[in-house]
């Protein structure tokens, strides 16, 4: 960013919450159905039809907000936010206006500047501020692609119509595209952690917007603020926030001004471009909506939902790190996914060596997972077969070489060291590659075998 410059940005995030229902009808909430086949009065905006709200939505509007430092209010209101659309039949969205679901949110991520490559360079905390999180839900669709004359006629598709939402808005804290971008990762890391939504921008089930000023460094009011949209990615949304913030700059040292408006962000060209000013902002005229009590929530409602919720993915990096001794990079590699983490805390409870079962499973096990396009929990070594592993090579019956072509195998084939490792000599590892190299697929098939026979029996067991 130029000197004497500094950027004020604030984000609003929007998040489909994990439900099987939408939020006040009992359609089924799924993609890629027959459009407006998952539609009933409610969701289709009928007159006279009444909304019912899904508990399940309070449920896990309640996780996110616990997962997100918010504190769940003891009632909120439900309110209409009036204006028309084609994919809005009713005429308004129902919404929370002044009295949201969640407020007073203090939320501590981990940060860093970035080189001219992206690679992070000092990771620190830093608080953010969240106003609120209220709860919505959310529109239908217009969709104009691979469908006929589209100069003439928007469609309709109301299936995602009453899907739910929480929309999680900031104070304006960010001060560089960097900040939003850990942001937008840790809101998105801590939801699917939680179980609250699948956070998945590709999908759209988390869609996000930044608003966007520049001010003098030492200025304390704000100047006009750009609304940027169109943001389907993380990445993307980082490079239009700093394209932002050089555009602004720029217009206000050229004696241009910036004008307060809703800019969209175009992939193609790398740039943003004006979607609407200031002037055709709505005036939504929000009252509390007539047909849904006031949602009352009590704190023991609130403790049951804490303690049924996981241990939360920063306070486990911080034990990983205080009980077990790992480097903060370490631990928190290992919580990128509640899988993982509890894979590493298996393989280290039984090996108690906490260290050596991290250092194998960012390294070795992750290169094998890595290759072969699978996941942790598609994984063919078992925490309990690495487990063994290790203790072999720390009882110094082999050595990390041949521990190391001893997982590559067991990884291949599913089988446990046991069986896979004894006495190794030179020759039997020379003797083995050509085996795995030729019969792989077959050793592969086997593996998964056992890998299914081993989920079934754990289903009737659990
Ligand atoms: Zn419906």
């Amino acid at each position: 960013m130029k000197d004497g410059w500094e950027a004020v940005i604030g984000m609003e995030i929007h998040t489909q919450l994990a439900t099987a229902s939408k939020i006040f009808c009992g359609c089924p909430v799924k993609t890629g159905g027959e459009p407006n086949s998952n539609t009933c009065p409610v969701c289709l905006g009928l007159p006279g039809a009444l909304p019912v709200l899904n508990k399940r939505v309070v449920e896990l509007g309640a996780r996110a907000a616990l997962s997100l430092g918010l504190e769940i209010q003891e009632t909120s209101v439900f309110a209409r936010k009036n204006y028309f659309y084609p994919d809005l039949p009713k005429g308004y969205q129902i919404s929370q206006y002044d009295r949201p679901f969640s407020a007073n949110g203090e939320l501590s991520i981990m940060t860093a500047d970035r080189d001219e490559h992206g690679r992070a360079l000092e990771w620190r905390p830093m608080k953010i501020r969240i106003e609120r999180m209220h709860l919505e839900e959310d529109a239908g669709k217009n969709v104009h692609e691979g469908l006929p004359e589209t100069d003439k006629y928007s469609y309709v598709d109301l299936n995602r119509a009453g899907t739910p939402l929480g929309e999680i808005v900031t104070h304006p804290d960010f001060r560089t595209s960097w900040q939003a971008f850990d942001y937008v990762n840790h809101v998105r890391h801590a939801l699917r952690w939680v179980g609250a939504s699948d956070a998945d921008m590709e999908k759209g089930n988390l869609r996000c917007e930044a608003n966007v000023s520049v001010r003098k460094v030492g200025e304390e009011k704000f100047r006009n603020k750009v609304e940027l949209k169109n943001l389907n990615s993380v990445r993307f949304m980082q490079k239009a926030i700093e394209f932002e913030i050089e555009r602004q700059i720029a217009a206000h040292e050229s004696g241009e001004g910036v004008s307060q408006e809703t800019r969209l962000w175009d992939e193609k060209k790398d740039c943003t471009r004006v979607m609407r000013s200031k002037e055709d902002a709505h005036d939504y005229r929000y009252f509390p909506e007539p047909d849904l009590q006031p949602l009352a929530v009590t704190s023991e409602f609130i403790e049951k939902v804490r303690r049924e919720m996981p241990e939360l993915p920063d306070a486990m990096r911080d034990r990983f790190a205080d009980v077990y001794g790992l480097s903060f990079n370490d631990a928190s590699q290992l919580v990128a996914s509640r899988d993982l983490a509890e894979y590493f805390e298996t393989t280290a409870r039984i090996t108690a060596n906490p260290k050596m079962s991290a250092n194998w499973i960012l390294g070795e096990l992750t290169r094998e997972l890595n290759n072969s396009s699978r996941s942790i929990a598609q994984s063919l070594v078992s925490p309990e077969d690495l487990a063994e592993l290790l203790t072999t090579v720390e009882q110094g019956k082999i050595n990390n070489n041949q521990a190391k072509e001893v997982l590559s195998e067991m990884f291949a084939t599913g089988n446990a060291a046991a069986t896979v490792s004894g006495p190794i000599s030179p020759m039997q590892t020379l003797w083995r590659m050509p085996v795995s190299a030729h019969g792989i697929s077959s050793l592969r098939q086997q593996g998964t075998q056992r890998r299914s026979r081993r989920t079934s029996t754990k289903r009737t067991c659990g």
